[in-house]
């Protein structure tokens, strides 16, 4: 297949998507709590220094709460916004989730199947990675490299408006997203195409209730850990930051109100979204285990860590 074949969902998974969102409405997916009491809390090592978390600018679309969160009714709406977090840490600043580029409908949104983009579809006036930087008064040149949290289009498409700037790709993700029929849709291997791209492990100890890490310094400050399931790679940045930890969870999650209920995204647009569902639901139960020890931050929800 090539970057620009369009591979759409058959109608089975469809049908199931949308049956599954109405019975996950009245019964939502119930918390699996042999697994929950089964997770070890590791313990998180003391950094040697610590780093900036800064939010990029985004503007925010109301989306139904039971299409983030099953069975949540109360708000009826919540906010969803596409975030891009810059990490500031002595040796290097880089741009986690790279956000959206210039013209994200036209360029990237376009490829990605109706079924699916009717509900991801971005507001028109949604700000590119251009745009978010300078109006957070960061200048293109001080950052050093991008790290994705996983590789959809609303995470890696602002790479189109950065070309030439490293990246930084979990090995298994990147093999994922060269292979995946359905994956790069939405200009994601024309976004890492000709570009330094540097692949790592997570061939790290067990990091809380995560299985595997990687410690991007060497002084604790990032670490990477896995949160597999919404693809099947997908990690987490656990920056220590002067105010505590903070995750930065990509779309494990699409709102903190899946981990304080216990509750899997809603069937419909979730089934389209998430490669493996019930590896999502096993990374959800690792959040929810540590939901009080440290800040974590879905990208589509409202950052609040230091603010
Ligand atoms: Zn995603």
């Amino acid at each position: 297949m090539t970057d620009t074949d369009v591979v759409r969902p058959d109608l089975m998974t469809c049908c199931r998507a949308f049956a599954g969102l109405a019975v996950g409405v009245v019964r939502p997916r119930r918390p699996d709590e042999h697994f929950l009491a089964s997770l070890s809390d590791q313990d998180l090592p003391a950094p040697r220094t610590t780093v900036e978390v800064i939010a990029l600018p985004q503007r925010e679309r109301m989306v139904p709460t039971p299409a983030i969160a099953e069975g949540v009714w109360r708000p009826a709406r919540s906010a969803n916004l596409i975030n891009a977090f810059v990490v500031r840490h002595p040796r290097a600043t880089f741009l986690v989730d790279p956000g959206v580029c210039v013209d994200v409908i036209g360029r990237a949104v376009a490829e990605v199947p109706w079924i699916l983009r009717v509900a991801v579809k971005p507001r028109r006036d949604t700000i590119d990675i251009g745009q978010a930087l300078a109006l957070a008064d960061l200048d293109v040149a001080s950052i050093d490299f991008a790290l994705p949290t996983h590789l959809h289009w609303d995470h890696v498409a602002g790479l189109l408006d950065l070309p030439g700037l490293p990246v930084y790709l979990h090995r298994p993700e990147y093999m994922w997203m060269m292979a995946d029929r359905l994956a790069p849709q939405g200009g994601v291997r024309p976004a890492l195409r000709d570009r330094p791209t540097t692949l790592y492990d997570l061939d790290g100890p067990p990091v809380l209730t995560f299985s595997r890490s990687l410690d991007l310094f060497g002084d604790r400050s990032v670490l990477l850990v896995d949160l597999p399931g919404h693809t099947p790679a997908s990690i987490g940045i656990l920056a220590q930051t002067s105010t505590g930890p903070t995750l930065l969870a990509g779309d494990a999650v699409w709102g903190r109100v899946q981990i304080d209920r216990l509750r899997q995204k809603a069937t419909y647009p979730g089934m389209l979204a998430d490669a493996e569902r019930d590896a999502a639901w096993e990374t959800l139960h690792r959040l929810h285990a540590i939901r009080h020890r440290i800040t974590i931050v879905p990208s589509h929800d409202r950052f609040t860590a230091g603010q």
